[in-house]
């Protein structure tokens, strides 16, 4: 795998540090649990859309691009990443905004929503949940052309294979940071959404040969269906990389944490969130990774992990949607 042979622009410097999470292995009292700090990258609040940006938008800049147009939910971190990126880069940029919850997008809202007004998004129009999102893109472009620019279009997530090389390189600097600290992982826990984080590293993990099998928490979508999107996107970013496509049973996303459905709270993502807050000081998001904790917690209760293995969890960022969701969080205790 030779990922230097695809222009990449950079966002952060060096690499995200692997932190031991004591407390949280000592209350659990199974396996050791260490975390991946993917919220700590670069660009306007961290998370794990960032490493595919390096990607996207230096094929953006290739192409002459002048204006990023992407598609997220009302609190997406995926939008106010493409913003940062355009911002940076000196770029314009139009969001599609889909309303998975009807009615959840209000311009008054806190969290992301703020930050896209703050990072001066160009245009925010919203569709309704199944929205056709390249129709709705499309017409995006047609109004950037139209007054003489140039436009380059995001998929949801940027989960493309051009995108998803931002997780393959994520998985050499995990394999690289594993030799150095002496410390060998025997599973890899995250989030799988839109589905490119877990398709790239897990082609980047098949392509050093790493042994490090990923169990994904589905946040959106039932098992069968996640399982496939992440096989067919780990198959095109390895073509893309020219390694072997990895083998459909090592696709795992479970759909047990979901719950009532995509960024709709659960007790057991409160758990999550409040714990690593408060006995690790992480903040966690109430949409992606506090349900990937919520996870990892409950396969240790189950007993999936043997006692002195190594969980490594990627954290993929997302806590600058935290006040958006301050009612759902807040400790019925001292509400009262
Ligand atoms: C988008 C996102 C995810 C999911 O990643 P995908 O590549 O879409 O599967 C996880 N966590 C956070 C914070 C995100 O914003």
């Amino acid at each position: 795998m030779n990922l230097a042979r695809f222009p990449r622009r950079r966002y952060t410097p060096g690499f995200t540090p692997i932190e031991f999470l004591p407390h949280l292995t000592a209350l659990l009292g199974g396996p050791e649990i260490w975390i991946k700090r993917d919220d700590l990258l670069g660009l306007a609040g961290g998370g794990n859309k960032t490493r595919k940006l390096e990607f996207l938008v230096a094929d953006a800049l290739a192409k002459g691009a002048d204006t990023l147009v992407t598609v997220g939910a009302p609190q997406s971190n995926h939008c106010r990443l493409t913003l940062a990126a355009a911002a940076k880069e000196g770029l314009a940029c139009r969001l599609v905004i889909e309303e998975r919850v009807p009615g959840t997008y209000s311009p008054d809202a806190l969290g992301n929503n703020l930050l896209f007004d703050l990072m001066g998004a160009q245009s925010i129009r919203t569709v309704p949940l199944g929205a056709d999102f390249a129709a709705e893109m499309a017409i995006e472009a047609d109004v950037v052309r139209a007054a003489g620019g140039v436009p380059y279009l995001i998929a949801g997530g940027g989960s493309t294979p051009l995108g998803a090389l931002g997780y393959a390189a994520c998985a050499q600097e995990i394999m690289a940071q594993s030799f150095d600290l002496g410390v060998a992982f025997d599973h890899l826990v995250v989030a799988s959404g839109s589905a490119g984080t877990h398709s790239g590293l897990l082609a980047g993990l098949t392509a050093l040969n790493a042994g490090l099998p990923i169990t994904g928490i589905n946040v959106r979508r039932p098992r069968a269906e996640q399982e496939t999107n992440v096989h067919k996107l780990a198959e095109t970013t390895a073509q893309l990389l020219g390694t072997p496509v990895p083998a459909r049973e090592t696709v795992v996303a479970l759909d047990d944490w979901v719950g009532p459905g995509y960024s709709l709270p659960t007790p057991e993502m409160v758990e999550a969130v409040r714990l690593l807050a408060s006995r690790e000081g992480v903040l966690l998001d109430p949409v992606y990774s506090g349900k990937a904790m919520a996870g990892l917690i409950g396969l240790v209760r189950r007993g999936h992990f043997k006692t002195g293995e190594r969980v490594l969890f990627l954290h993929t960022g997302g806590s600058p949607s935290l006040h958006a969701y301050a009612r759902d969080l807040r400790d019925p205790a001292l509400n009262a």
